[in-house]
């Protein structure tokens, strides 16, 4: 491969990108068809009334700085999920291209994969969800676009060994964009795989504001990659992606005051996830628990049915895993605050 563009959809690399409004706050905006009043008293939809700044440049920066990286390799995204879905579209021809996933894993690959019209291609994670690099290699074949890894992984838990994937990747050359999802990377305590990118310019790696920053709600995913695929995924994407509440919430989260209060709510949810294995660990219903480097605990029971309905009866959601292929008789149960907790442990030991 002589460029990772090579990999991407000749039709996109060609595509003559949307012309949206310019965005420049030194002029007066007669440019974009918009309401030129603003709701002054409503703090809520004050400003509102103009579009947001299109890939915003201060939080492209303090993303940047955050994940060590240069501003040319951040695209800001609704969620990690629009980067997923951004990244099918970009490297996959419908009917064509194919996408791989090792599985038990998230679902949105596949998902993002069957909307494009891109064929998915499975290798499993080993018996102890490791992953197996050697049969990823083996299973790639011309066609195979992209090879989806999440670490840690969801559902499972685990963190990927970063031998593998740089093995993995040294042993691709290229051959395939490796999109590395860690959205769960903080509350594993482990150090991102980015850097590996001066080497493995096709690795793309997924970060988001969702999991450990605590603000899913306000819809802030980050692709992390090499400046060609950043400007060819910011073709793509949508004008004016994040709304202006969003980035306004993301840059407050990346205040240094409040990444030190997301390191101490990281450090009480880890606790919080050892006592919730503890005391799950002792009820008799509970068969298995799967080790973690999340927020979240992957469960086998004895009779998962009758632990998830114990949960709902108390009013507590939990996910059930238990038809899906290797993970039978589990569901995946988030830490919650340690009343939330208690409240499950409770409701669990009486099932
Ligand atoms: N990746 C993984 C592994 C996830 O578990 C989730 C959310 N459940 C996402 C991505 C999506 O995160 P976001 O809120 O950033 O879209």
């Amino acid at each position: 491969m002589n460029d990772v563009l090579d990999l991407a959809r000749p039709d996109i690399r060609t595509l003559k990108p949307y012309a949206h409004a310019a965005w420049d706050s030194a002029f007066t905006r007669l440019h974009a068809n918009e309401n030129p009043w603003s709701d002054e008293a409503n703090a809520v939809t004050s400003g509102l009334n103009r579009y947001s700044e299109p890939q915003p440049k201060a939080l492209i920066a303090a993303l940047a700085a955050h994940y060590a990286v240069q501003p040319d390799q951040v695209l800001t995204t609704r969620g990690s999920d629009e980067g997923i879905d951004l990244l099918a579209r970009a490297f996959c021809q419908a009917g064509r291209d194919r996408v791989m996933v090792c599985p038990p894993t998230f679902a949105m690959y596949g998902f993002a994969a069957s909307i494009q019209g891109a064929d998915l291609v499975e290798v499993p994670l080993d018996g102890s969800f490791r992953l197996d690099a050697d049969a990823v290699l083996e299973g790639w074949s011309p066609g195979v676009k992209i090879i989806f890894l999440c670490s840690p992984n969801n559902p499972t838990g685990n963190i990927l060994d970063r031998h593998a994937i740089e093995y993995l990747l040294s042993g691709l050359a290229g051959r395939a964009l490796v999109v590395l999802d860690e959205a769960y990377i903080e509350l594993a305590g482990a150090e991102s795989c980015v850097a590996m990118q001066s080497r493995h310019p096709e690795l793309v790696v997924l970060r988001t504001l969702s999991k450990a920053h605590g603000l899913a709600g306000a819809r802030c995913g980050v692709v992390l990659a090499v400046p060609p695929i950043i400007g060819l995924l910011a073709r793509i994407i949508p004008p004016y992606a994040l709304p202006a509440p969003t980035i306004t919430a993301a840059l407050a989260a990346l205040a240094p005051e409040r990444l030190a209060l997301t390191q101490d709510r990281v450090r009480r949810l880890v606790a919080e996830r050892e006592r919730l294995r503890a005391a799950l660990a002792a009820i008799p219903i509970v068969r298995k628990i799967w080790p973690s480097d999340t927020n979240f605990l992957l469960v086998e029971f004895a009779d998962a049915a009758r632990a998830y309905t114990a949960a709902v009866r108390k009013g507590l959601l939990l996910r059930d895993f238990s038809q899906q292929p290797r993970l039978a008789g589990c569901l995946r149960i988030t830490v919650g605050s340690p009343d939330e907790n208690d409240r499950l442990i409770a409701s669990l030991g009486a099932a």
